[in-house]
């Protein structure tokens, strides 16, 4: 491993992936820890523990601002596992000089957000540091919920399962790129920013089969398929074609060389569930405005285990690889 951190080591792809298990997997090693979910499965399975670290530039987007991506981001992970997030932790460190206002303006977005998943904070931590130290506000956040649906787990996915994707892919990573880099493209395009809760506890009530679920966040849609492919020891098979990319995402990629699959989601998941249960699942999702266009990308298959394979419209085939290299830091 590099002899210093670099920032493709926080890229959520293959040197962040090496960075976690040879440093804190190791010192850390435990069983919970080691099935690496979105969020730990405690107390003889009622309960998802989750944190998470917001450190995103430009603080306001279109679509969100760092207090609401600290809500949804750790809210996200405890639904992703079947909980109902309860009671969730706040820590903030501020750099020397920061506005007042805008700090007012962040955790009003946190307050809505908690709102919409009927979690409250209970406790927390603020630091101010002198300038410089930090850039502006990073937000940690950590929670707990209740689960709702108890063995969810992205280590038992398998050739029964089909996997789904919520919504159309690469919004917040396009949005963000494009907004720090003033860059004009489209007014259209906004992060996708938002809090999968209601979504996931409507599945739950419906009955639908779920073995797992994932946000689709730093390294994308491709980190999430890789990483559940090496778990559950399954080959995942994507259909191209069928995965939902806006235009306005699209024409992003296209001048800036970005692959869709690649790029950070946070309010877009992926599901693997019960093939029987495909319609019943889409049904459910296609009542959220968020999750409208959700459709099938992949079958699970015995072909190449711990791989990916990419079929694209010409009946071509490649493998499609965990993200490597410096993506797109401070990206949440
Ligand atoms: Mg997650």
């Amino acid at each position: 491993m590099n002899k210093q951190i670099t920032l493709a080591m926080g890229n959520g792809g293959e040197e962040n992936n090496e960075l976690i298990s040879k440093i804190f997997y190791k010192a850390f090693k435990n069983d919970i820890l080691q099935k690496s979910e979105d969020a730990a499965v405690i107390h003889g399975g009622e309960l998802a523990f989750s944190t998470d670290s917001f450190t995103v530039s430009p603080l306001f987007f279109p679509g969100g601002d760092i207090g609401k991506l600290a809500i949804c981001g750790t809210c996200n992970d405890l639904a992703m596992m079947g909980a109902k997030p309860k009671y969730l932790t706040c820590s903030v460190i501020i750099e020397e000089g920061f506005s007042t206002r805008e700090l007012e303006k962040i955790v009003r977005s946190m307050k809505n957000e908690l709102e919409i998943n009927g979690a409250i904070v209970v406790s927390g931590d603020t630091k101010v540091v002198p300038r410089g130290s930090v850039d502006k506000i990073f937000i940690n956040t950590t929670g707990i919920g209740e689960i709702q649906k108890k063995g969810i787990s992205s280590n038992k996915i398998n050739k029964d399962d089909i996997i789904l994707v919520s919504r159309d892919i690469g919004k917040h990573g396009a949005t963000i790129f494009t907004t720090r880099e003033g860059i004009e493209l489209s007014s259209e395009l906004k992060s996708d920013c938002a809090s999968l809760t209601h979504q996931v506890q409507a599945l739950i009530e419906a009955g639908v089969n779920i073995t797992a679920m994932r946000d689709a966040t730093r390294g994308g849609v491709s980190a999430v398929l890789n990483e559940w492919a090496k778990q559950s020891n399954i080959c995942i098979e994507v259909n191209e074609q069928s995965i939902p990319v806006a235009t306005e995402v699209e024409g992003v990629c296209e001048i800036l060389g970005f692959e869709a699959l690649n790029l950070a989601n946070e309010g877009t998941f992926v599901l693997a569930i019960k093939k029987e249960d495909e319609q019943k699942a889409l049904d459910i999702l296609h009542t959220f405005e968020n999750s409208n266009n959700a459709v099938k990308i992949a079958d699970v298959t015995g072909q190449y285990i711990g791989k990916v394979l990419l079929l694209s419209s010409y009946g071509t085939k490649r493998f499609l690889d965990t993200p490597t290299g410096e993506l797109l830091p401070r990206i949440c």
